[in-house]
């Protein structure tokens, strides 16, 4: 791991003259800038292709961030001071649980003295480096990560021969523009890639190949940046805890020693799956295994009887999906409902929790509670007026005498009908329903009864008919009817008329 400040290394007269001629960078003073440091892992961002026009045959982790960097500057220098950590240059998939934990201690280490910190890397597993550091770097200063769909040169340096249309320079501008702009203090970590911001926890590789690869579906970006300017409209729900202790996550790894973290692996199901797979890894001393399951969680009958087999054994699961999105809920002995997590970011936080507690149930509640939002407000209907301008309802005292029905001037509110809030729909020993025999209640099973222009009250209702009384009742009737014969007839000659002489 090298460390180099390389706008400080520039002559300062060099970077001067730089600054002055950068057309369209404003210039903070040097000692407003803040400081960001990169953290360089590799990937294709430091790509070598083996041609400028060559996107897809490259040696990824080759150039030395250093290098990069110095092609873009000065424009990052006006707007920070940036140094840098060469952590590793590898691809993303060659990292190791114990070098995320060095990595963890690496930004905590870089955020004592910097405002923010950039890491790059691969993006193949960019959403697991996020969601890792999301989990356990304890500072609440930015951390962003961003990296390259395409390799970055075709030459013997950074400098040399640049792949047409690269998006690393873009990408490692604006990520740095991202940390220094302060603007996801208390998100936890965030992925920038192709001027788009997502939170770490929802992230997820969309595409091999496309430069807009990573989407979060269901939620959504958290924000874009347009030229210089950073767009934040959304929030990850860790935010929420900004200004309280609980904003810090359980899982600080400066606790734990190098090389204890234990073995979380991902089994994927299919059908007719084979239990084998589960059988292996709880003889290997795995002591967390997520299923990726079909539907809601779902596993086929084998896997489901080696689960038993490996629940006895003490290993804990984790239920999640192979659909790319939603929620398995339920749980049961041994076995953690994973919520949306998807399998990967799973697998990791399972690692965590069998790290730090013995007790599953303290896991299952991290599960449900760390980076998920609950927003249910309808308590709030009890005690706020639903209209501007008036004083909130003042709550029953004991004192009072009830009030008569009917008695009190002020309408008051229901609270929306459904379970009191905190109580939990009875939870299925298995997720998803799916072992054993892998069966699965049908979507959309339940009809709905209200709803749309027939229900009673609504826009498209008759109740105000009978109010019109019987006289313009009957006249509206006839004037229908009117209307309804003359329509036929002008349709029938509109017809007629067509097929005779065409349009
Ligand atoms: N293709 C990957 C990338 O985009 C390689 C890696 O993940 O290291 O960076």
């Amino acid at each position: 791991m090298t460390r180099t400040n390389s706008r400080r290394a520039l002559p300062a007269a060099l970077l001067a003259v730089g600054l002055a001629l950068a057309p369209g960078t404003a210039t903070a003073a040097p000692e407003d800038r803040p400081h960001v440091t990169i953290i360089a892992t590799g990937g294709t961002i430091a790509g070598k292709a083996e041609g400028r026009d060559t996107y897809t045959s490259y040696r990824a982790g080759t150039y030395p961030m250093s290098d990069m960097l110095a092609q873009i500057q000065p424009e990052v220098g006006a707007f920070a001071d940036v140094d840098v950590v060469q952590f590793g240059n590898a691809g993303s998939g060659g990292y190791t649980i114990e070098q995320y934990r060095e990595l963890t201690l690496a930004v905590e280490d870089a955020l004592e003295e910097s405002d923010a910190v950039v890491v790059t890397t691969g993006t193949d597993t960019m959403e697991e480096f996020a969601y890792w550091l999301d989990l356990t770097v304890q500072n609440r200063k930015p951390v962003v990560l961003t990296g390259a769909m395409r390799p970055w040169a075709a030459g013997e340096t950074a400098g040399e021969a640049g792949v047409l249309g690269a998006d690393g320079p873009a990408n490692l501008l604006q990520a740095v523009r991202l940390g220094a702009s302060g603007q996801t203090y208390c998100f936890g970590t965030v992925l920038m890639l192709n001027d788009e911001i997502h939170a770490a926890r929802d992230v997820t590789k969309g595409n091999t190949t496309r430069n807009d690869t990573f989407i979060t579906r269901q939620l959504g970006v958290l924000g874009w940046i347009d030229g210089a300017d950073v767009h934040v409209q959304r929030a990850p729900a860790r935010v929420l805890d900004c200004a309280q202790e609980e904003w810090f996550t359980p899982f600080d790894l400066s606790e734990v020693a190098a090389g204890s973290l234990p073995r979380t692996e991902i089994v994927y199901n299919y059908q007719q799956a084979g239990g084998e797979a589960i059988t292996a890894f709880t003889e290997a001393g795995v002591t967390g295994i997520v299923t990726a399951g079909t539907g809601a969680g779902g596993i086929s009958s084998a896997p489901g009887q080696a689960r038993r087999a490996a629940i006895a054994e003490g290993v804990w699961f984790a239920s999640s999906s192979r659909t790319g999105s939603g929620t398995v809920s339920g749980g049961g002995t041994g076995i953690i409902a994973a919520g949306d997590l998807l399998p990967q970011k799973a697998r990791l936080l399972l690692l965590l929790s069998r790290a730090f507690t013995q007790d599953i149930e303290q896991a299952r509640e991290w599960f449900a509670t760390l980076g998920t939002p609950s927003f249910d407000q309808s308590a709030l209907a009890a005690v706020l007026s639903p209209t501007p301008g008036a004083a909130p309802a003042p709550e029953p005292t004991p004192t009072e005498p009830a009030p008569e029905p009917g008695a009190t001037a002020e309408p008051t509110t229901a609270p929306p009908a459904g379970p009191p809030a905190g109580e939990e729909p009875p939870a299925g020993e298995v997720p998803g329903g799916g072992e054993p025999g892998g069966e699965e209640a049908p979507d959309g099973a339940e009809p709905t009864e209200a709803g749309g222009a027939g229900g009673t009250g609504g826009p498209g209702s008759a109740d105000w008919l009978p109010a019109l009384g019987a006289p313009v009742q009957g006249a509206l009737t006839v004037a229908a009817l009117a209307l309804l014969v003359g329509g036929t007839l002008y349709a029938y000659r509109r017809r007629a008329f067509t097929v005779a002489f065409g349009e």
